[in-house]
């Protein structure tokens, strides 16, 4: 996705040059899943794919919004008024980048119209963070127009609070400040209480290995539902023990706090899902801080155990990556995201890529899958201005 495809697209529809060009990328998660409401660690790095906006300010009012990637890209601009924005009165894909700008007047920032295109590499619905991509890229741009003087993590703040509160899709923080504050070449050690930050070098293919994702392509039923019950879970959790938030149960006094939890099976379960992976996401950290990069590989593997028998949210698609890509010589593999479908990750030897995928690819045509998109995720840099 070019910047100068986006720019032309945005003369095709408005008659003008935009005053600017900006990109966000989608994401994946290396571990930390399911922590960041939590207040725990994540640990995701930014996508080659990116979300591409050319954007102009306006200054009567009017927000003109147009995605290249809705029906085909014909459609004539949707046209808003910003002073008319309000929260769950928008069930279309323009509830995100009005979600913005209205998240962005809330907090007093004079946003006072603007015209919008964009189009997107990033695959919408795949657990790739296309949702936070498209907020990022319109805060980004609005930030740099306006000149609001607004830091990554704060947009990413208000990017949140628009998907939250404006789409009404109840997310974490983590998607946000991964697609706003990532750096090439790194994984982004991210402590979603404090959003205090450290950048974690991140370079496979220096030391002979790749990253794969693997796109199930499936999306279940009831995974929003699902979502909302594990969080519920999670806070009934840190309840029964006293806490503000299972952050605060320290990985050495797990077997004590689930001994307190009694017969709330569930919530043991839940509990114990998000104490040991923000242990795992410190045993990362320190495993690549220390240049032993090839043993994250069984971490990111027992993350997906947890995910699939203690938190319950894998499905058959995932499990058979995770799977065959284990048996085929991977150095370790995990669902990434929500849950319910959506991508898995892999971590393998350069050499073993070939046979890896193929042997995915098998595995998903015998048990009768539709055929997932394997791609290698390249650490990649976070939100910027183009032109
Ligand atoms: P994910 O973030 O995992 O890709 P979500 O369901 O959170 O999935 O967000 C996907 C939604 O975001 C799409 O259904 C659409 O409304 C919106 N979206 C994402 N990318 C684009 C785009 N390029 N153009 C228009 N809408 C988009
Ligand atoms: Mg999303």
């Amino acid at each position: 996705m070019g910047a100068q495809q986006v720019r032309d697209g945005f003369v095709g529809l408005y008659g003008a040059e935009p005053e600017g060009v900006w990109a966000a990328p989608g994401r994946v998660n290396l571990i930390g899943e399911h922590t960041d409401y939590n207040d725990g660690f994540v640990m995701p790095f930014a996508l080659p794919h990116v979300t591409v906006a050319a954007v102009s300010r306006r200054t009567d009012g009017l927000l003109r919004l147009h995605s290249a990637d809705i029906g085909g890209g014909t459609a004539a601009p949707v046209e808003l008024r910003v002073d008319e924005l309000a929260p769950e009165s928008d069930r279309d894909w323009t509830a995100y980048p009005a979600g913005v700008v209205w998240a962005l007047r809330e907090a007093g920032h004079a946003v006072t119209g603007a015209d919008v295109h964009l189009a997107s590499t990033v695959p919408a619905g795949a657990g790739l963070s296309s949702s936070a991509a498209l907020e990022v890229v319109v805060a980004l741009a609005l930030n740099d127009l306006f000149e609001l003087g607004l830091r990554g993590w704060q947009l990413a703040r208000l990017c949140q609070r628009a998907e939250n509160v404006y789409v009404g899709a109840p997310t974490g923080i983590m998607d946000q400040t991964a697609s706003a504050c990532c750096a090439e070449g790194h994984a982004l050690f991210l402590d979603t209480r404090d959003l205090a930050q450290k950048q974690i070098p991140f370079d496979l293919a220096a030391e002979g290995m790749r990253l794969l994702v693997v796109d199930t392509r499936v999306k279940h039923a009831h995974s929003d539902g699902e979502y909302g019950k594990r969080r519920a879970g999670c806070e009934k959790g840190a309840a029964l023990l006293g806490v503000d938030a299972l952050r605060d149960v320290p990985y050495a006094e797990l077997d004590a706090a689930l001994g307190r939890l009694g017969d709330e099976e569930e919530v043991r379960r839940l509990v114990r899902h998000v104490v040991t992976e923000d242990e795992r996401v410190e045993r990362v950290v320190s495993l690549l801080e220390s240049g032993d990069t090839r043993a994250i590989g069984p971490v990111l593997t027992e993350g997906h155990l947890s995910l699939r028998d203690d938190f319950r949210i894998s499905c058959p698609e995932l499990d058979l990556v995770v799977d065959t890509a284990n048996a085929s010589g991977a150095l370790g593999a995990r669902m990434t995201g929500g849950g319910f479908g959506g991508s898995a990750i892999v971590l393998a030897e350069e050499t073993d890529v070939p046979a890896i995928t193929k042997a995915v690819e098998e595995a998903f045509a015998t048990a009768g899958f539709t055929t997932p998109r394997v791609f290698e995720a390249v650490p990649s840099a976070g939100a910027r201005r183009l032109t």
